[in-house]
């Protein structure tokens, strides 16, 4: 007997998007995040992927985790395949699913003939089946609407498959149908989970994070690295800039009001990671920002914020979200604690002790006059470090 994943793609076949694009790219990152784990075929057909391990010890438990962490998919399930004859699916059916048959009072056959050619139809494999396994598991019965287990059982161009309960997968659309951005990449909880949400909708991500040795350790850099690999489960390798921030930040201390510190460091952050967005063929920058969160997330910071980016639209995905929300979803993604170990920010480094938390533009930008900002910013991307993420 033996077991594969079947993935099926009907739902997730979207209106306008090119549909073998859409695969292509599924199919893509699928083999990408099972590579690792050794030899297996990933094919396609009739609106269903098979993911075939092609040796006895593949690591399924590993595999089909790994599957659930591929966006574009919305169910999939471990079945096992067998030839196309009645025999051979009773004989599937009682063998793979018996924990579960052993474990239930009630169940119920479900059975699909994508293969017209297979002789017998779907009502009549439903009828012989949960006959057989009536008498083979005497404490059952069967309840059509409510059963502890569904036994499904699938004709399909290769062979037949039967399954027990589906498998929720993560959801989204294929990372790589939906173009670049460069996410601007702290240690903190939020960052962390606005990339995840961003790569869901199918984007690739340049993380760029900004580094202020020797306020900030390599420790923090670490962290960074740590909460990108988690990430990257996600949303496939990428490659991580690290942008020395330090003489920025003691320029900015020098030369502006204090009250203005936050703000003219969070534009100053925008500018780079626009021009980095730029070489890095993305189209739009994210941040984990989240209205009314600290001061720098108010209307009127956020406004002065966005003004600094001129080229292309800043996506804010945790903009409306509560911080338990967005805890929700780090837990679930696996970055919460690791976002929780306490090394520095280069943000929290210099914290003005009374923010503006409604800046005007207009004395922003004043004061971000006494600064030579090209000089500074082409500094900083001349120092820019390059760290591979991800398998
Ligand atoms: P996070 O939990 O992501 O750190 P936060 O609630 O602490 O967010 P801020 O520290 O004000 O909020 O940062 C807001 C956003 O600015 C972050 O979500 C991130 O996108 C970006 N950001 C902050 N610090 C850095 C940094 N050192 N490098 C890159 N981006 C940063
Ligand atoms: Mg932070």
């Amino acid at each position: 007997m033996q077991e594969i994943i079947l993935i099926k793609m009907g739902e997730l076949t979207l209106k306008g998007l090119n549909k073998h694009v859409f695969e292509d790219a599924l199919l893509r990152n699928l083999r990408r995040a099972l590579a690792p784990l050794g030899e297996v075929r990933v094919r396609s057909a009739q609106s269903a992927i098979y993911v075939e391990p092609k040796t006895p010890d593949y690591d399924m438990d590993e595999a089909a985790a790994r599957v659930g962490r591929v966006f574009g998919i919305v169910q999939y399930a471990r079945a096992c395949q067998v030839e196309k004859t009645m025999d051979a699916v009773r004989a599937g059916a009682a063998e793979y699913l018996a924990a579960a048959l052993e474990d239930a009072h009630t169940f119920k056959v479900n059975a699909k003939r994508a293969d017209k050619r297979f002789p017998v139809g779907s009502p009549e494999i439903c009828a012989e089946l949960g006959a057989d396994l009536l008498a083979r598991f005497p404490h059952l019965s069967v309840d059509v609407h409510q059963p502890d287990v569904t036994v499904n059982v699938e004709i399909r161009d290769f062979g037949a498959y039967i399954h027990g309960t589906q498998l929720h997968g993560a959801g989204g659309i294929p990372v790589g149908t939906g173009g670049r951005a460069a996410v601007l990449i702290s240690g903190g909880i939020d960052s962390p989970v606005a990339a995840w949400t961003i790569a869901k909708r199918g984007v690739e991500l340049t993380p760029v994070h900004f580094a202020s040795p020797p306020y900030t350790s390599e420790r923090a850099e670490q962290k960074v690295i740590d909460l990108l690999k988690k990430v990257s489960a996600y949303s496939g390798p990428m490659t991580l800039r690290i942008v020395p921030f330090t003489e920025i930040q003691e320029h900015i201390a020098n030369d502006c009001p204090e009250e203005l510190f936050t703000i003219i460091m969070r534009r100053y952050m925008m500018k780079i990671a626009e021009r980095i967005a730029q070489r890095a063929q993305a189209q739009a920058l994210v941040t984990g920002e989240s209205l009314g969160q600290v001061a720098s997330q108010t209307i009127q910071a956020i406004g002065c914020t966005d003004e600094a980016v001129k080229t292309m639209p800043v996506f804010r995905p945790l903009i409306g979200m509560d911080k338990e929300e967005i805890i929700r979803i780090a837990r679930r993604i696996d970055t919460f604690e690791t976002s929780i170990l306490p090394y520095e920010d280069c943000c929290t480094v210099f914290t003005p002790k009374h923010p503006r938390t409604r800046p005007i533009l207009h004395y922003v930008v004043e004061a971000e006059q006494k600064m030579d900002e090209e000089a500074l910013i082409a500094r900083a991307i001349d120092g820019i470090r390059r760290v591979k993420i991800g398998e």
